[in-house]
């Protein structure tokens, strides 16, 4: 048995995520290995990168994840560091250790990862070597020479200085990894990426980690399964099989796999397939609000799993003290008449970060009223949602009303004339009474309730004048024009019934409250 496993272990590239702050060069780094490791012929048939690349040096291969830097994708950059066999931790010689380096030191302590630090951009002026070592060690990264053991090197990504020596030493630090894969197993690896392409569906990008992936294998994840149609390596080529470590677009999945997700493929069994698919997680998620909080409903979509993850995870952190946030559904790709139809349902938001909606979508959500909220940027979206969320938990009254004469009074039924100051005044509806705080004293004598104590202020543009809330009041009969009428609108008269034990004073603001939104 065991001499079997030995014939059958063979050795594998290693992967590599490469790890620091925004700006101290991972980008130019990436760039700099890409154009000068893969033959010319090959580069030009990358077109667009798909999240990953392999390059070979000195004969042999390496695998490079090629993560984006946001901030906002820590969490998927955590998932590199478990994706990938060994990072390359880079921190500027001109800024030295910063919070996403300290950042990515913690995930690749906490996930066991080994890591080579490149210290970059030593063609600087104001490099400073000695100092960004002395951050390091304080940070618990102990260097080679300084007595620790973590292997390290000067680089210029930007000229390409000790790059070179910078793979060698991956191989180094891989070797003492003893990466093996089983070619008799079945193929499995992980997802680093997955969207919905408008001319070819479904797309995922894995990384190989064992076994040989084939052309026409069946393959599940923990979410989702398929057949592979079609399987292409990082250059775009179609190809039968690729070995571990290799990048692998897959066409076929009927579904979008998560960013992060294990998948098996190979001839595998229905069984084997339940069996991942029982770890099936709820694409749609409905969570319970407390009943008495307002809540803030929201359809999410963006271009690609990463991100769509990304912007969720930041969405459900913000403060949901007094607003709920709900997100009702999460994908990834285009803004759909469909969504727009659920989002009218369930009196909800569209969000969409990096996508555009299609034009079905824009009118159906124009008769429908459904608001459609899109940005480049994750920040913006933030900002619209906490505005939105505020609205929500003091929402702008639908009507408001100025009283401007007292025709009679029979009991509580009070006959009055108004004028609608802004949006619409409807018959038949509970309002609320304000007052302007300056003309309180005058008539409170005349209330037949005392002024409740917790009145609620609503703020004027002028800082002296405010509007206290009196009490409630219900309107029992609209006219317009001595017509009995169902609404009025902004800016015109009108007579209303009110029923209010409150005595209604000229000047009073009779207010249409909107509902508060809950699930
Ligand atoms: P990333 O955010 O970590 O991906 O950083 P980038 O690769 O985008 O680099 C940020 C800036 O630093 C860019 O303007 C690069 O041209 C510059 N840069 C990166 N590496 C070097 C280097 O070795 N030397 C110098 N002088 N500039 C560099």
């Amino acid at each position: 048995m065991v001499e079997n496993n030995q014939v059958q272990q063979k050795s594998r590239p290693p992967i590599v995520v490469i790890m620091g702050h925004v700006d101290h060069g991972k980008t130019t780094l990436l760039d700099y290995i890409r154009k000068t490791n893969i033959a010319d012929r090959e580069a030009g048939g990358i077109t667009q990168s798909i999240g990953a690349y392999e390059i070979t040096h000195n004969g042999k291969k390496i695998t490079f994840i090629d993560t984006p830097g946001h901030e906002a994708f820590s969490k998927m950059r955590a998932r590199g560091a478990n994706v990938a066999d060994l990072a390359i931790l880079i921190v500027s010689a001109d800024d030295g250790i910063q919070p996403q380096t300290k950042e990515s030191i913690e995930i690749l302590t906490q996930t066991k990862t080994p890591f080579i630090v490149a210290i970059n951009k030593i063609d600087k002026a104001n490099a400073d070597v000695e100092k960004t070592k002395n951050d390091l060690m304080q940070a618990g990264v102990f260097l080679e020479g300084c007595g620790g053991n973590v292997s390290w090197h000067l680089i210029s990504a930007k000229q390409g200085t000790g790059v070179d020596e910078l793979l060698d030493l991956i191989f180094l630090v891989a070797e003492m990894e003893n990466l093996n894969y089983d070619e008799s197993v079945n193929a499995s690896g992980i997802i680093i990426e997955a969207k919905m392409d408008g001319r070819r569906g479904i797309t995922a990008v894995a990384i190989v980690k064992n076994g040989i992936l084939k052309n026409g294998d069946a393959i599940a994840t923990s979410t989702v399964c398929g057949k592979i149609k079609s399987l292409e390596n990082f250059l775009g080529e179609k190809t039968d099989k690729l070995e571990p470590s290799a990048p692998a677009l897959i066409l076929g999945f009927d579904n979008l796999p998560q960013t992060g997700e294990e998948f098996i493929a190979g001839e595998i069994s229905l069984e084997q397939i339940k069996k991942v698919e029982t770890m099936v997680r709820p694409k749609l998620e409905i969570e319970k609000a407390r009943r008495d909080k307002p809540a803030l409903n929201m359809i999410i979509k963006a271009d690609v799993c990463g991100s769509l993850e990304a912007l969720s995870e930041i969405i459900r952190s913000l403060n949901q003290e007094n607003v709920k946030i709900n997100i009702l559904e999460e994908a990834v790709g285009e803004i759909s008449d469909g969504d727009v139809k659920r989002a009218s349902h369930n009196n909800s938001l569209v969000i969409g970060f990096n996508i555009k909606s299609s034009k079905a979508a824009d009118n159906l959500a124009k008769a429908l009223e459904v608001k459609i909220i899109t940005s480049k940027i994750i920040y913006e979206l933030v900002q619209t949602i906490e505005k939105e969320m505020k609205d929500i938990e003091n929402p702008p009254p639908l009507g408001e009303l100025e009283v401007i004469a007292l025709f009679s009074q029979n009991g509580k039924k009070q006959l009055v004339g108004g004028k609608v100051i802004s949006g619409v005044m409807k018959n038949r509806i509970d309002v609320k009474i304000t007052r302007i705080n300056e003309k309180l004293e005058v008539v409170e004598s005349k209330n037949t309730e005392p002024i409740p104590e917790k009145s609620e202020v609503v703020e004027l543009e002028s800082k002296e004048l405010r509007l206290v809330e009196l009490g409630t009041g219900k309107i029992t009969s609209l006219k317009s024009r001595k017509q009995e009428v169902n609404q009025v609108l902004s800016p015109n008269e009108c007579g209303i019934i009110i029923e209010s034990s409150i005595t209604i004073a000229i000047g009073d603001h009779i207010i249409h409250e909107s509902p508060k939104r809950t699930v």
